[in-house]
């Protein structure tokens, strides 16, 4: 064991292997120590045994299901715990497989999903499923070069599968993992930097175990969501501090380095609650390639020869942008014309089944609101 540990630890000096086959070479800051077998069988039966003792039940962790462990991950991403579950229980219960994803329509699984942003990833999914389902026979594969080739499924969530649903002993890094492992080797990498997650990528390959690489996976990601947290750390209750570097100098805090943080981007426009007649609205739907691709918002302008007023502002945060919308209500109901795909009048009673941007749907209050004054 120690010769495989010692091999691999070789690698750790400051190189690593990018998921091209290219070696790449971390921050000049950061010097990775060769790492004896001692510290890796102790990390792994210290993460291992406070895993099985305190991780969260969570509906994903009762289930073998590698489609449904690929859903979870996917959603995990970015996104709390918490806002995921609602989503998951909801999503897998209305796509239970892989064939039933693939045979539903774009909008069906957008609507699912509708609320947990990130909506590439559903339409993703939905394209994956569809591979799985006519390619493999609706189960998802376990070769990692197979898996690793269906749209939406990274190294991270390939990593996620093949050690939770197959068993085999892939690596995953999540901003969790980094985190921890940065400060228990006192490495001084940025997660913005794609170098330096190269090299904790060649560190966690080399640390994942043959045996339960699932459970050792979701401890080392269990650790970093509930004890080792990016302010303030637990680490009293954490069952690695004793070897922890970062903590041994009294230098948790200068571990991960720190990201340069994205400058706020300001977005101003308008929106237009347009209704018919019948008092349906008219959506649009968003086009491909571009932001919240494919969801239903409301129409940037009135149709000719419609007034418009405003009817208030909605504020509205995604990722780093921050919209400041002006929101008007047309005075007169319009007479609909055929929508076609991109756009549909539709009932309010009917807006719940619209995967609907969530400007669109602070726009519509606003817009209701103002013609019941
Ligand atoms: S001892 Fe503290 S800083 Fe080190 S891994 Fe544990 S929680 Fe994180």
């Amino acid at each position: 064991m120690r010769a495989v540990l010692s091999r691999r630890a070789e690698k750790f000096d400051g190189e690593g292997r990018a998921s091209n086959g290219r070696i790449v070479r971390a921050s000049t800051e950061m010097r990775v120590p060769i790492v004896d077998a001692k510290t890796v069988r102790a990390l792994r039966a210290d993460l291992l045994r406070w895993y099985r003792k305190n991780r969260r039940d969570l509906p994903w962790r009762r289930t073998s299901d590698p489609y449904r462990i690929w859903i979870s991950e996917t959603m995990l991403q970015q996104t709390r715990v918490s806002v995921v579950i609602p989503y998951y229980e909801k999503f897998t219960a209305r796509f239970p497989d892989a064939a039933s994803l693939a045979s539903a329509s774009v909008d069906e699984v957008l609507a699912c999903w509708a609320g947990l942003g990130y909506y590439r990833r559903a339409r993703l999914l939905k394209r994956a499923a569809e591979k799985v389902a006519t390619d493999y026979g609706g189960a998802l594969p376990d070769a990692p070069a197979v898996l690793a080739d269906l749209p939406g499924i990274g190294r991270y969530t390939a990593g996620a599968i093949l050690s939770i649903a197959f068993g085999r002993p892939a690596a995953v890094l999540d901003g969790n993992v980094f985190r921890v492992l940065s400060r228990f080797f006192a490495l001084k990498g940025s997660w913005r930097r794609s170098a330096d997650r190269t090299v904790f990528w060649t560190l966690a390959e080399a640390l994942v175990p043959k045996r339960t690489p699932g459970d050792f996976n979701q401890a080392l990601m269990e650790l970093g969501a509930l004890v080792c947290k990016p302010r303030d750390p637990v680490c009293p209750a954490c069952p690695i501090h004793a070897r922890c570097k970062a903590r041994l100098t009294g230098r948790i805090d200068r571990f991960p380095a720190p990201s340069p943080r994205q400058a706020a981007e300001i977005v101003a426009g308008s929106r237009h609650v347009i209704l018919d007649r019948e008092g349906r609205i008219l959506l649009v739907r968003r086009p491909e390639g571009g932001r919240m691709e494919g969801l239903w918002d409301l129409p940037e302008s009135a149709p000719r020869g419609a007034r418009a007023e405003k009817a208030g502002i909605v504020r509205h945060s995604v990722l780093r942008f921050r919209y400041v919308i002006d929101v008007f209500l047309a005075s007169r109901p319009v007479r609909a014309r055929k929508g076609g795909d991109a756009r549909r009048w539709v009932a309010r009673e009917d807006l719940g089944s619209y995967a609907l941007t969530g400007m669109a749907k602070k726009a519509i209050r606003i817009g209701l609101g103002a013609k019941r004054r």
